[in-house]
């Protein structure tokens, strides 16, 4: 009796949307064989898929983003797939392409190793700011939020960093919490309590966007109480001490300097990629892969390995190119493993072709916000509908957990790649 594990690391969008795809369409396709039986296991730091988009709120008021609609148990998630669905809550160490292992560190720090038949690494990125990354549990990242709520209470002072979506939504609604809403008319708030600054290092913030969408998100930001800096960095962000209230002198880099009550930093992401080689990093440390077929094509990777999701080479990032990544590394996954396990030349590939087409939306507060889908601007209203009123919860939270995205394998016609036919072994 023997098992072959589909491994997949990272239980966030990408790694729960692989794990569904692969229950419906790679499993099932597997081929039939006396005494093997196939099974997935999932690996994640944390019980709960944390629902990142609705952060800039989430940290900003309890009452607002209460955090029963921030955490999304994976477990129950997965019930009509057991007894094949095992969950590791852990973190992964190491990674042993020779022996087709990887090493867990489990929460109760027990150390596992787990053999692999095919592997897909989903672990995603973590921010500066431990406001927009789940570390360990729920109850760690609530803890943090509680810490941060209390002392934006009296803060007179806020400055963040970052001209991105992340920097504009939490600037939005840090301005609105502290400042009030504004007039339906109104241009600036009447009394606003706080000054809150928003620090961009480009000559525009929202760069993914045109420049009249950015302009809107400033005016939007203004009637908020957000004051906006362009072209300008910040260059160094020093606590006075350790003191959960003691102010932080922000430095920026147009030699100005600001006593600020809150720091946010929002200028980036760190891909989750310290427990791989240095060799299969990209220069921006994630994982380099084949930008068509995703697979992780170095040589000392070895057969069936896949990077999925934001700590990808292939990506720009986002949850809404996850729809059209996770069926190519999984299809691909499959053909590999059928020709693996049935020793024959795999079939042709599904190759991955970005949608880069201007898109992104952004809500500026609880009223507001601005955004373009598909080329298309979408107007304020339309954005608060689609995202502003709960960040997508309520369209998209349960069905993320049930995998609805992936009900049918969607279309798409074999590629043929000589230089892999045979490619069979291992
Ligand atoms: C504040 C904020 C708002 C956003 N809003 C939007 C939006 O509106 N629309 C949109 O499309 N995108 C948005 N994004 C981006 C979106 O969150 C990412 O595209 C998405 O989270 C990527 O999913 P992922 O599964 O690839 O990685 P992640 O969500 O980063 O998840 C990676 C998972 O892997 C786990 N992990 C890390 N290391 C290990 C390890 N060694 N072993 C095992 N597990 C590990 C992590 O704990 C995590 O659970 C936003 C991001 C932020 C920060």
């Amino acid at each position: 009796m023997s098992t072959e594990t589909i491994l997949i690391l990272g239980g966030s969008f990408a790694g729960i949307g692989a794990a569904h795809y692969c229950f419906k369409h790679v499993i099932p396709r597997l081929p039939k064989k006396d005494g093997v039986t196939y099974n997935l296991t999932l690996v994640n730091p944390s019980k709960d898929l944390y629902w990142r988009f609705a952060a800039p709120r989430a940290c900003a008021s309890k009452e607002m983003m209460p955090p029963k609609k921030i955490f999304y148990p994976i477990e129950p998630a997965f019930t009509y797939a057991l007894p094949k669905f095992k969950f590791v809550q852990g973190t992964a160490t190491h990674i042993d392409p020779a022996g087709q292992t990887v090493s867990v560190t489990t929460t109760e720090g027990e150390q596992q190793s787990i053999q692999y038949a095919a592997l897909v690494i989903a672990t995603g990125f973590s921010t500066p700011s431990p406001l927009f990354t789940q570390q360990t549990d729920a109850v760690a990242l609530e803890n943090v939020y509680d810490t941060f709520q209390a002392g934006l209470k009296n803060a007179k002072n806020v400055v963040i960093g970052g001209g991105g979506p992340v920097g504009v939504e939490t600037a939005g609604e840090i301005a609105e919490i502290l400042n009030g809403k504004p007039g339906f008319m109104a241009s600036t708030p009447k009394n606003p309590k706080a000054k809150v600054i928003l620090v961009c290092s480009d000559k525009k913030m929202l760069p993914v966007l045109r420049d009249a969408i950015s302009r809107t998100a400033q005016q939007y930001l203004n009637r908020l109480g957000c004051e906006v800096i362009y072209n300008t960095k910040v260059v160094s962000a020093t606590k006075a001490s350790d003191a959960h209230d003691a102010k932080t002198k922000v430095e920026l880099s147009n030699g100005d300097s600001i006593e600020a009550d809150i720091y946010i930093d929002a200028t980036g992401t760190r891909p989750n990629t310290s427990f791989l080689p240095k060799e299969w990093l990209s220069d921006r440390n994630k994982i380099a892969c084949n930008p068509q077929t995703l697979r992780v094509e170095h040589a000392s990777a070895g057969p069936r390995i896949y990077a999925l999701g934001d700590v990808a080479s292939y990506t720009t990032g986002g949850v809404m190119d996850l729809a059209i990544a996770v069926p190519v590394a999984m299809t691909n996954l499959r053909t590999d493993l059928i020709a693996h396990l049935s020793g024959t030349a795999p079939t042709g590939d599904r190759h991955y072709t970005p949608n880069l087409k201007e898109q992104q939306i952004c809500p500026i507060g609880t009223q507001k916000g601005v955004g373009a889908f598909n080329g298309y601007r979408v107007p304020s209203q339309m954005v608060w509908a689609i995202k502003g009123r709960d960040y997508l919860i309520g369209q998209l939270a349960e069905g993320t957990m049930r995998g609805d995205q992936f009900k049918t394998e969607g279309k798409w016609k074999p590629v043929q790649d000589a230089g892999r036919m045979g490619l069979s072994s291992g």
